[in-house]
């Protein structure tokens, strides 16, 4: 899950990281009063789950309150990468001598947390690594001691000359790598770490993403949720307690248990044809999920074809046909449904489909191979 800067920004603030003050408006006016209150010039940022956004216009200095209110009624109305900004942050203007970059991300590879610190910030890290790779310094932390005072002080170093900012900016390190993991984050980032005139060293950007197997554990985390900036198809599968992800392609998938998903994935592009999204109903039995399901997959005027694969474990099949039944019956499908199951109550489930008009295959193979025919006109057999 994504948080918005001025979220991550009260979190890093509370591990004590300095950054300075800052009020959210949704309107042109109350960024105006913002600025008023705070006095001299102010930054306005727009709030949206995107990086870049300096590039595209959304940050921006305002010298005067109403000059902040200009600027915040263009912002307020962009999209950013398709993104609508509702909101942004208003917050004094920091005068800056260097720009640095710092984050931790969860490695694969190394299956640890990974500090990067480089003292070319305020662009994409992406752009130092693939340009200057020498100015990236990277840190693996051991779990088991977290970061020692003598890696935070390297980093520290690797950033600045001075030692008193570089014992700043280890302070600020240990704090991010507390934030990280009380947050159960992958990602916290700091770009720009800046330095003032006057030698201080203090973060003007904060960007943190959570994982979303945190979220049932830490309520704090998820409460920071904004549900505008989602795509609202992955808004109602979460409610409804499905695995779903929206891709590109125009067969429907609904399927039961994550590996099943997966491998009915690759028969559809085997077969020729494009999975429109990822969708584990789980493994209880349950026919409101398929309802759900149905649901969901219907609203994306994407899909040409739906796929049932649906193998009875646990799951029990005559569930999943009498959800297929309830649901079509509420709304009646408009594009063609291929069903294949097999597994518990099989009997039941295909009497129950047939009565109700349904055709239910068992075979795989030709169930993916019908749904990819349908899907694209006959075109991809
Ligand atoms: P991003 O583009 O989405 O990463 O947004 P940032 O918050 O990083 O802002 C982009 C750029 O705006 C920064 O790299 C700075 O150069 C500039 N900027 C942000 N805050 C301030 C500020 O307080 N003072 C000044 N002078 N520039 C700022
Ligand atoms: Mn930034």
């Amino acid at each position: 899950m994504n948080i918005h800067e001025y979220q991550a920004k009260e979190i890093f603030r509370s591990v004590g990281i300095p950054i300075p003050p800052g009020e959210v408006a949704s309107t042109a006016e109350e960024a105006e009063q913002i600025a008023r209150k705070f006095g001299g010039t102010v930054v306005v940022k727009a709030q949206v789950h995107s990086g870049g956004r300096g590039k595209a216009g959304g940050v921006k200095l305002a010298k005067t309150p109403a000059e902040a209110r200009e600027i915040a009624s263009k912002i307020l109305g962009m999209r950013i990468k398709d993104l609508p900004v509702l909101k942004v942050l208003v917050t004094p203007a920091a005068d800056i001598a260097t720009e640095a970059y710092a984050g931790i991300i969860v490695d694969r590879a190394s299956k640890r947390a990974v500090f990067m610190v480089s003292p070319a910030g305020g662009i994409d890290i992406e752009e130092v690594a693939a340009s200057t790779p020498d100015k990236i310094m990277k840190l693996p932390v051991d779990p088991r001691y977290g970061v020692q005072p003598f890696e935070a002080m390297r980093m520290g170093f690797f950033l600045y000359d001075d030692v008193k900012q570089a014992r700043a900016a280890a302070k600020i390190l240990t704090q991010l790598y507390q934030a990280f993991q009380e947050s159960g984050a992958s990602l916290a980032e700091i770009n720009p770490l800046v330095t003032t005139p006057a030698g201080e060293v203090v973060a003007l950007d904060a960007k943190m993403v959570v994982d979303d197997n945190e979220l049932g554990r830490r309520a704090e985390i998820d409460a920071l949720r904004d549900e505008s900036a989602e795509a609202p198809s992955e808004v109602d599968a979460r409610k409804a307690n499905l695995t779903f992800i929206k891709l590109d392609g125009n067969v429907g998938c609904i399927v039961n248990g994550a590996g099943l998903a997966m491998a009915t994935m690759d028969l559809v592009k085997y077969y020729g044809g494009e999975p429109a999204n990822f969708l584990d109903i789980g493994g209880s039995s349950n026919p409101e999920k398929v309802v759900h399901a149905l649901r969901i997959i219907t609203s994306d005027p994407n899909v040409k074809a739906i796929l049932f694969n649906i193998f009875g474990g646990i799951t029990r099949t005559d569930d999943v046909a009498n959800g297929i039944v309830t649901a079509t019956r509420q709304n009646p499908l408009r594009v063609p449904i291929v069903i294949r199951l097999t597994g518990t109550n099989e009997e039941i489930a295909v009497k129950i489909l047939e009565e109700n008009g349904f055709t239910a295959l068992t075979d795989m193979d030709e169930a993916v191979q019908k749904a990819v025919q349908l899907a694209t006109g006959g075109k991809a057999a």
